[in-house]
């Protein structure tokens, strides 16, 4: 069974890791705010229990039973998330440094009944997936609103930064998941977006923002 620590170590390793699996150790030592010599000893530990390969002077490889552990803490993260917003009241920028402590809780039938209770969701309260029981993960392709065009309409579908400043930013423009925007003009200068959408009839985004957001094109 994984450490706490060793838990994290893995889903950094997730999301850091290329197609070809590769992580590279300095920047895994910065996400996890930790010295090499410090991310260096925890790969050994990591590779003895099989989750990844590593060799002196080249990116550490996660395995797929590396992906697995991962994917299944990334699960009970997520299915926490949607618990806390579905069914305890909890606003979705409120739920994500819970969901940080609850995901190291080793007692399945703990996450299975709350899997149950909602109806076995498939996305958590930002839009990412939750991985299944086998911890595989549907990727669902999305477009990034900074990439739409000037007359297109869209439903807003998930987020690339969950972070709290970012989602209230969005609570203060009433924008949610499922929220459809039209696309009234693009300024060539900063690429920023005039949009449309509920009883906001025309709010300026900046790039950095429309970036973040994901979307399905409708119509
Ligand atoms: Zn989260």
């Amino acid at each position: 069974m994984a450490s706490q620590t060793e838990e994290n170590y893995l889903k950094s390793l997730f999301n850091l890791a290329n197609e070809k699996n590769e992580v590279n150790i300095s920047e895994l030592a910065t996400q996890m705010q930790v010295s090499l010599p410090t991310v260096n000893s925890m790969v050994k530990t990591l590779q003895k229990n099989g989750w990844l390969i590593y060799e002196k002077y080249k990116p550490v490889i996660i395995t797929p039973e590396g992906k697995k552990v991962a994917a299944l803490v990334i699960r009970k993260h997520r299915l926490t998330e949607m618990f806390l917003v579905n069914k305890m009241g909890f606003g979705w920028e409120e739920v994500h440094e819970i969901a940080e402590q609850v995901e190291h809780i080793h007692a399945p039938k703990f996450f299975e009944r709350m899997d149950e209770m909602m109806g076995f969701p498939t996305i958590d309260p930002h839009g990412s997936p939750i991985p299944d029981a086998q911890g595989r993960i549907q990727e669902i392709k999305y477009l990034n609103l900074s990439d739409c065009k000037a007359g297109q309409v869209v439903k807003l579908a998930a987020l690339t930064n969950s972070s709290t400043e970012f989602l209230e930013f969005l609570n203060g423009r009433n924008l949610r998941l499922g929220t459809e925007l039209s696309i009234l003009s693009k300024e060539a200068y900063d690429q920023s977006i005039l949009i449309s959408y509920l009883n906001h009839s025309s709010e300026t985004l900046s790039e950095k923002v429309s970036e973040k957001l994901l979307v399905k094109l409708l119509d």
